[in-house]
């Protein structure tokens, strides 16, 4: 069995869902380029919770975490399969106390971007959430557990935005993004090419910049799973590297 790559993805607007765009051509293309996944695991933003909580459903349900977008959206059905026996693996991985919790559902960071990666549906997919009350280094410290299912053929998949602030939205900006924006992108790029992963895990040291881009760690949370499953020998491939709306980057990054 291959050795997985680990990726994460910007995935911005729900509407990249429906559009055949840029980003969404990109995410077909990385999924075209990597091995077929045995399963995905998925960590999105939009799973922000109180403790560490597994989904171990046969069959996880999609749901529309999101409000005031064409019916269309609505009517998407991502219905892989779960795989509860993945999930029990991947619990007794993280050390600290996991629950399993089937109240959430394949969200919306998950399905807008596999419906491009994966339109097929045959591969099994559940999300792990984002605690929201713990620190940088412990959500770095469960995306290393859970590498080594990346020998497994796993595929570890984080979803969120690594500049995310609503609030500063400019539709008058378009495919541009402000200044402090692609600072921050910037910032985490070189230090992730470079693998100073520890720059990253103190984002909050570099004072302004970072609390404009990241308002809530809800978005940005989910790149330190990745880069803890990553490892020294990783290639890193960058995509997506781009800001739009002012305030919104899609960078993605595939380490393998
Ligand atoms: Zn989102």
């Amino acid at each position: 069995m291959s050795r997985m790559p680990v990726v994460f993805v910007g995935h911005g607007s729900p509407m990249n869902a429906i559009e055949d765009n840029d980003y969404s051509r990109t995410w077909r293309s990385i999924a075209d380029s990597i091995p077929k996944p045995e399963a995905i695991i998925s960590i999105s933003a939009h799973w922000f919770t109180k403790g560490t909580k597994i989904m171990n459903e046969e069959e996880p349900k999609t749901i529309y975490d999101m409000y005031g977008f064409p019916s269309k959206l609505y009517e998407i059905v991502y219905n892989s399969p779960g795989s509860p026996r993945i999930a029990k693996t991947a619990k007794n991985l993280i050390s600290r106390e996991t629950e399993y919790d089937n109240s959430w559902g394949i969200d919306h960071g998950t399905w807008s971007v596999l419906v491009h990666m994966y339109p097929d549906r045959d591969i099994p997919v559940f999300q792990i959430s984002v605690d929201a009350d713990a620190p940088p280094e412990t959500h770095y410290k469960i995306g290393k557990e859970l590498g080594a299912l990346r020998e497994n053929g796993i595929l570890l998949f984080a979803t969120g935005n690594i500049v995310h602030n609503l609030r500063l939205v400019d539709w008058h900006k378009g495919s541009k993004g402000f200044d402090w924006a692609y600072e921050f992108d910037d910032y985490i790029n070189e230090n992730i090419i470079d693998k100073n992963h520890n720059n990253i895990l103190k984002y909050n040291e570099i004072g302004d910049v970072a609390k404009l881009a990241v308002p809530t760690p809800d978005h940005f949370y989910p790149l330190l799973y990745t880069l803890g499953a990553s490892d020294e020998e990783d290639r890193v491939r960058v995509f997506n590297k781009s800001c739009e709306l002012g305030s919104l980057t899609m960078t993605g990054y595939l380490w393998e």
